[in-house]
């Protein structure tokens, strides 16, 4: 049984291969499934959806001898409440840097590039409050303690039902002497509401991922971003920041109502934010979307749109803009180069990180992770040693920032010191990726592609 996305797909089909090559059957789900089942043809099951109430007929038909079947779950109808409680202790808990619960699905918005609305809806369905903390137990028991991420599509999507659950996570975590430490994905409109960030605050969230996008708010009512318009995002960040939590954010380049001047004001805009670790990609036009529906009525949306190519495997940063763009597609790759080459340079990266302490608001806060939390051994001044090491360009400004935040917001460092840690994968990945786009540009050029002795030393880099 094999479940994947999108960026996943030519390993995913690869498996399927493999399994047929070993004489046995394969069954299929997750995201890329639901939304592209035509390129799982070769798979013997399929289960399109939401699994849970679909399960039991693919066990009952497979128990009467079937070897074939599709099984569809119907949209946006699956119960959570009802879903079973994770076999987390099939984990090795050991192998992971944290761990993930979900409380909800679906998102009220109505971003047009987004799959989620269209794969998991518009209501968002919670557990309930018993079962999300029945997990939470479930994990405590096992032994394992430390970083657990909502993996919620928004997490503050259900509000109504979300409050009911802030303050009863809050006296599970008293009971249990603070185990976990949580991160999630929420909306930007998350800044409006101070009850909500206390709750977080008192319930030790840490970090939230959020879908900024862009600066530009035409662009912003072009993708139907509606609540990231009308605000000062910046402040909304910072207003973060105060209540203790970190964010990390998701711009795209590539819109159509896109200026040429997107590099500099997208640079100027993360700099401005202070936000240290910054997912910018390409517009990708994922399947089902309301983009690739209008896309493909105008005509710009290209053959294999949604085939991920074995030999060009990449993500939304590699092989993004698969339709015809309305700005030459050289001037958005060129943009995009060059806001990666400024917001990943070491001494930028080490100022958002020195900007951030100064805002992170961790008063109040426990300063120990539990015992068995496997970030202890990433906080110390040895840490950062190791991280110089491995990077020397990042020498200078790293360990400025560090002396720095020792002395001016010491109950802040250790979310440096990791911010830091994870510049060892952003700053090769951001090379490599930097990488691909000159290759892009120069088979746009005519030019002849960049070798392939070169790529593999890119992809070494990375893997390092
Ligand atoms: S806020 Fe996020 S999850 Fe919700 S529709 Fe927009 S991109 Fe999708």
């Amino acid at each position: 049984m094999i479940g994947g996305m999108l960026s996943q797909q030519p390993d995913f089909l690869h498996l399927i291969e493999l399994v047929h090559r070993h004489g046995k059957p394969v069954c299929v789900g997750g995201p890329d499934v639901s939304s592209s089942p035509h390129l799982y043809a070769a798979a013997d099951f399929q289960v399109i959806g939401e699994a849970e109430h679909v399960m039991k007929d693919f066990v009952a038909a497979w128990q009467r001898g079937d070897r074939f079947g599709v099984f569809t779950a119907e949209k946006f109808k699956i119960d959570v409440t009802q879903s079973p409680l994770p076999r987390y202790d099939l984990l090795k808990l050991e192998h992971y840097l944290y761990i993930g619960v979900q409380y909800s699905r679906g998102c009220p918005f109505t971003c047009e590039f987004c799959d989620i609305i269209e794969l998991y809806g518009r209501v968002p369905r919670t557990k309930t409050n018993a079962q999300i903390l029945g997990e939470l137990q479930a994990l405590y028991d096992l032994g394992y303690r430390g970083h657990v991420d909502f993996v919620d599509d928004n997490f503050i999507g259900n509000k109504k039902n979300l409050r009911t659950l802030m303050p009863e996570l809050k006296a599970w975590l008293k009971e249990h002497d603070c185990p976990f430490e949580f991160s999630t994905e929420a909306s930007i409109n998350l800044a409006d509401d101070d009850e909500m960030l206390q709750a977080m605050k008192d319930a030790n969230f840490f970090l939230v991922f959020v879908g900024i996008e862009s600066p530009d708010p035409e662009t912003l009512v072009q993708m139907r971003k509606k609540q990231n318009t009308k605000r000062n995002i910046a402040e909304c960040v910072h207003k973060i920041y105060s209540y203790g939590m970190f964010v990390t954010a998701g711009f795209i380049v590539g819109f159509d109502s896109e200026k040429v001047s997107v590099a500099a004001s997208m640079t100027d805009f993360i700099e401005e934010c202070a936000i240290p670790v910054c997912m910018v990609g390409l517009l990708y036009a994922l399947p089902g979307t309301q983009l690739t529906r209008r896309l493909a009525k105008e005509g710009r949306l290209h053959r294999g749109h949604d085939v991920m190519r074995a030999e060009r495997a990449g993500d939304q940063c590699t092989l993004g803009c698969n339709f015809d763009t309305k700005r030459p597609l050289r001037d958005i790759l060129v943009d995009y180069k060059s806001i990666l080459e400024r917001i990943f340079e070491p001494a930028a990266y080490a100022g958002r990180l020195s900007r951030l302490a100064t805002m992170l608001g961790r008063s109040g806060r426990r300063r120990e992770l539990p015992e068995g939390d496997v970030r202890r051994k990433v906080s110390g001044i040895e840490t950062v040693h190791r991280i110089i090491n491995a990077l020397p360009e990042a020498r200078e400004p790293f360990w400025q920032t560090f002396v720095e935040v020792a002395q001016s917001n010491p109950a802040a460092l250790r979310y440096i010191v990791i911010l830091m840690a994870l510049y060892l994968h952003l700053g090769p990945f951001s090379r490599h990726v930097i990488g691909e786009i000159d290759r892009r540009i120069a088979e746009l050029d005519g030019a002849a592609p960049v070798p392939l002795a070169a790529r593999a030393r890119d992809a070494a880099v990375v893997a390092m």
